[in-house]
């Protein structure tokens, strides 16, 4: 089986060569080969030695998940399709902004913790991505950009697509070390934002081994409100996960973490809850950051009312916390938070109109 460079990280490139016999410097110029040029063929890497050239095409190969789906909404929101295997197909979101431009990338296919409101919950879990799917994302998407002559430069990207990454550290960890790496894609600590629905241990060890941007899927401001919504509170309660916050933030003066909140028509966006949530500031240096939700088929849930959302806002800023409302993006293609399936033949139907360049776009 050939290897996989795209997946390789520093570290793992240098021991692939290191493997081939060659000097560890290569592992330097192939990293600048494959993100910043993006070349996906061995012959085109001209500094390369012939005989290295010549024992890469024998040895590796540089794969990217196939695009299958190509969705631009009316806000410019971009979704791909991306089909990882046979069976499972996962979505990437570019989100363009003003000031930023947003890649929201996937880590599992599927979830295995079933959120109450989550549509990739309710797929159930199918796997984990490889590093090479994980990054392979950001990778398709700047050269897709670049393409369309639409290049933007991606200034940030979120772990917030479908799955749950810490429970994907051993691949999701070397696709961070690549998003920082200045060899690959350059971006700052800050600007990688990785979201948990709040899996302590791994909290701890994405701390030790690659402290990016955390933010944590609260939407729950009490133990039993959280037991039912994010059930993976059951297993690590509202006192645990903040203690694990607040280590996670130990070590970085400056940092706060993301509380998200989902907005549940009449489930948790009481005044009460409101002000529950305030008190959890206290404990924790955080803001947060209100989604009103994304309704899907058969959810049983409803957005709460603007009003409602402005109101809880108000609330929380009054007891001196900061406070966004995230925009919703891309929900008249279901690139929205929590919209997100991949499921190659609802989505397709679904989606069928809008589909532009599936077939010029095949990586
Ligand atoms: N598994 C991780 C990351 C993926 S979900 C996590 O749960 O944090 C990214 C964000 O979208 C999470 O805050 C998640 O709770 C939220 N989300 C899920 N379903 C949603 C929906 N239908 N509407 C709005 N946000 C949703
Ligand atoms: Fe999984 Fe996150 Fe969806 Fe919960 S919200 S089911 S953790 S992807």
């Amino acid at each position: 089986m050939k290897r996989n460079l795209l997946g390789l990280d520093a570290a793992g490139l240098a021991g692939f060569f290191a493997e081939l016999g060659e000097k560890p410097f290569r592992a330097r110029q192939v990293l600048q080969w494959v993100h910043q040029r993006r070349e996906g063929e061995f012959a085109r890497m001209s500094d390369l030695a012939k005989g290295l050239r010549e024992k890469l095409v024998e040895s590796a190969c540089i794969a990217a998940p196939a695009i299958v789906g190509d969705t631009l909404a009316s806000d410019g929101t971009r979704k791909w399709l991306l089909k990882v295997d046979g069976a499972n197909a996962v979505e990437a979101v570019f989100i363009p902004e003003a000031r930023r431009a947003t890649l929201c990338i996937s880590s599992q296919a599927g979830c295995v913790l079933d959120c109450a409101f989550c549509s990739t919950g309710k797929q159930g879990f199918n796997r984990n991505l490889t590093t090479a799917e994980i990054v392979g994302q950001l990778w398709l998407a700047k050269k897709l950009l670049g393409e369309s002559k639409e290049e933007r430069i991606i200034s940030n990207v979120v772990m917030m697509g479908m799955g749950e990454p810490l429970l994907n550290l051993d691949n999701v960890i070397p696709a961070l070390r690549l998003m920082l790496d200045d060899n690959a894609y350059g971006l700052s600590r800050r600007r990688v934002t990785v979201s948990t629905s709040g899996v302590v241990p791994e909290m701890d060890r994405l701390r030790d081994e690659c402290p990016v941007a955390l933010a944590v899927s609260l939407h729950a401001p009490n133990d039993r409100l959280r037991d039912r919504l994010v059930p993976v509170n059951r297993r690590y309660p509202l006192r645990e996960l903040l203690a694990a916050c607040n280590r996670y933030l130990e070590k970085a003066p400056r940092d706060f973490i993301t509380f998200e909140y989902v907005m549940l028509d009449g489930v948790n966006d009481s005044d009460t809850n409101a002000r529950e949530l305030a008190a959890i500031a206290k404990q924790v240096r955080c803001k947060y950051n209100l989604i009103p939700f994304n309704p899907f088929p058969q959810s049983g849930f409803a957005r709460s009312s603007d009003e409602r959302i402005r109101r809880f806002a108000s609330i929380l800023q009054s007891a001196g916390s900061t406070v966004t409302v995230r925009k919703t993006r891309g929900d008249d293609i279901a690139a929205a938070c929590g919209q997100l399936a991949g499921d190659v033949a609802d989505r397709t139907r679904r989606t069928q109109h809008k589909v532009v360049a599936v077939k010029e776009v095949h990586a």
